[in-house]
């Protein structure tokens, strides 16, 4: 995802925002509330899966799949933006974190915890 596309999309979201006098709503406890709903949705299309299953998804599936990914994209991008935090620029310092918590050489193919590596 290019980091452009995402700025134009917080710039799309913000007229959005502003058009419908919505800005006013958007605190970042009102923003946090409904991106753990939109998650909450997303979870729920697997939920009661067997473990380990891969799912068959239809088409109709995508989709509904596609429109939680958007609702849970479109409420982390507003909430960044309310808090002022560029999130590509964020998760590019969260990965080099990570990558020193998880070297590869301990964590290839292993899910356990960066503290008990
Ligand atoms: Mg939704």
């Amino acid at each position: 995802m290019a980091s452009d596309s995402l700025a134009n999309l917080r710039e799309r979201l913000l007229s959005f925002a502003r058009e419908r006098g919505w800005e006013q709503f958007h605190t970042p406890k009102n923003l946090c509330c409904a991106l753990s709903v939109e998650v909450a949705e997303l979870l729920e299309h697997f939920q009661w899966a067997p473990t380990g299953a891969d799912q068959t998804r239809d088409e109709i599936k995508q989709e509904q799949l596609a429109d939680e990914i958007a609702d849970v994209l479109i409420y982390v991008v507003r909430l960044a933006d309310v808090l002022g935090i560029d999130p590509i620029d964020a998760a590019d310092k969260k990965l080099v974190r990570n990558a020193l918590k998880y070297p590869v050489d301990r964590a290839k193919g292993n899910a356990t915890k960066y503290s008990e590596l």
